[in-house]
């Protein structure tokens, strides 16, 4: 339903979970954030760090703040439950889970969150699953969660263009790895994504209104588009996968 992303220095949480907030009249029946945790007061620096509920985005935010879960790296998102029960197991950004002797080390490696409805969700689990990926939701979201994971070799950005090869149906995804901390990777097709260009911070949002008062330069991103987002930089491949410059627009979004 809603996405809203970030790469920035400062602590990111209360411009991700606004941007929940601007979006939040959309209708959604849970919301999530993931954090790569860094900032004097963070808890468990570099690790992935979560909080989802079913219940308000206030509620969200209560949580984010009694868990000191914050730093400059993140994503969240406002759930409209297509596949899976609207609950806390099936809310995103759900996390990838790799299989084999390392498991636990890569437990929570990539973090994922997903607009839109993945076709083939059934015969990517069914692969997955062969190679020893464990599920713990029901949502077709989840399988791109463990496919960038399975196609991870260093490089995010490499490992998001070859899950998207792979995805049928529609979406707009955001993206980032514990292993790349200041590093968020978004595509679309048949779901919005916009880009917010800040000043030294980049963002990604499902609509311009998330980053209301955030900043007002975005660049719409166009079908087939995948984009990397670093610290106060981007670089955009279009759906051939091709190097390509999309124009930066003032936009005075009113929420
Ligand atoms: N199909 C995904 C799910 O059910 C995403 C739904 C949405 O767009 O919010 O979790």
């Amino acid at each position: 339903c809603g996405i809203v992303g970030a790469v920035s220095t400062r602590n990111i949480v209360p411009i991700l979970v606004q941007g929940l907030q601007r979006l939040e009249y959309r209708g959604y029946d849970s919301c999530g954030v993931a954090i790569q945790a860094n900032g004097p007061d963070a808890q468990h620096t570099g690790a992935l760090r979560r909080a989802r509920s079913t219940s308000r985005v206030a509620e969200l935010m209560a949580q984010v703040t009694e868990d000191k879960i914050e730093g400059g790296t993140g994503i969240a998102h406002t759930r409209w439950a297509t596949h899976g029960a609207p609950a806390v197991h099936n809310a995103h950004p759900h996390f990838s889970h790799g299989p084999g002797a390392d498991a636990a080390e890569r437990a929570g490696r990539i973090a994922l969150v997903h607009n839109g409805i993945i076709e083939n969700h059934d015969e990517l689990r069914a692969q997955l699953q062969a190679k020893g990926y464990v599920f713990s939701s029901q949502t077709d979201t989840e399988v791109i969660a463990h496919l960038v994971d399975s196609l991870y070799n260093g490089d995010l950005f490499e490992a998001v263009k070859a899950t998207v090869l792979q995805l049928r149906g529609g979406y707009a995804i955001a993206v980032f790895c514990k292993d790349e901390p200041h590093r968020v990777i978004g595509a679309r097709a048949g779901s919005p994504l916009i880009l917010g260009v800040g000043q030294g911070e980049t963002f990604l949002a499902s609509d311009a209104m998330a980053l209301a008062g955030v900043t007002d330069q975005i660049v719409y991103l166009e079908e087939g588009d995948v984009v990397d987002v670093q610290m106060g930089k981007y670089w955009i491949v279009d759906k051939a996968h091709k190097p390509v410059t999309r124009m930066v627009k003032t936009v005075h979004a009113h929420s």
